[in-house]
């Protein structure tokens, strides 16, 4: 048992990080007065890991190819799609959403794409970086 317990250990000290380190090399009293200081450029950070081809990022959504069939708003499993009954066009409401991709599939106009974007935390979610065309 140990032996295996060794094994896994050296293994994982050898395998590739997939995951990013914390960002600040000391553990903060405020999280948010870190990322302040961050956006200053006061504290230097660990750099997060490379981002792998195909990320399932932040979605982007082109408003204009869409042609409002709703098929997005049918498949979304998490209801992060709301038709807009007066303009045709959808809302995505980006912290519901689970990244799953069916939108991005069944679009007949491919108005959706996957982007590198992870950072999609935020305090307000009805905030315009979390609701796209609000
Ligand atoms: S990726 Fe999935 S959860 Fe997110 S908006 Fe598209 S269908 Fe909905
Ligand atoms: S599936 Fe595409 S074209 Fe249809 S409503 Fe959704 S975004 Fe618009």
């Amino acid at each position: 048992m140990p032996t295996t317990t060794i094994y896994t250990l050296i293994k994982q000290l050898l395998t590739k990080k997939a995951t990013n380190p914390f960002p600040v090399k000391y553990t903060p009293d405020n999280m948010h007065a870190a990322a302040e200081l961050i956006e200053k450029g006061e504290v230097e950070i660990n750099p997060p890991v490379e981002i792998p081809e195909n990320y399932r990022g932040k979605i982007k959504y082109d408003k204009e190819c869409c042609i409002g069939c709703k098929l997005c708003v049918r498949v979304c499993p998490s209801e992060a799609l709301i038709f807009k009954e007066d303009e045709s066009k959808v809302k995505h409401y980006v912290s519901r959403c689970t990244f799953c991709g069916q939108c991005v599939d069944i679009c007949p106009q491919d108005c959706f794409e996957f982007t590198d974007e992870f950072l999609v935390a935020g305090l307000d979610k009805e905030s315009e970086d979390l609701v796209i065309n609000p």
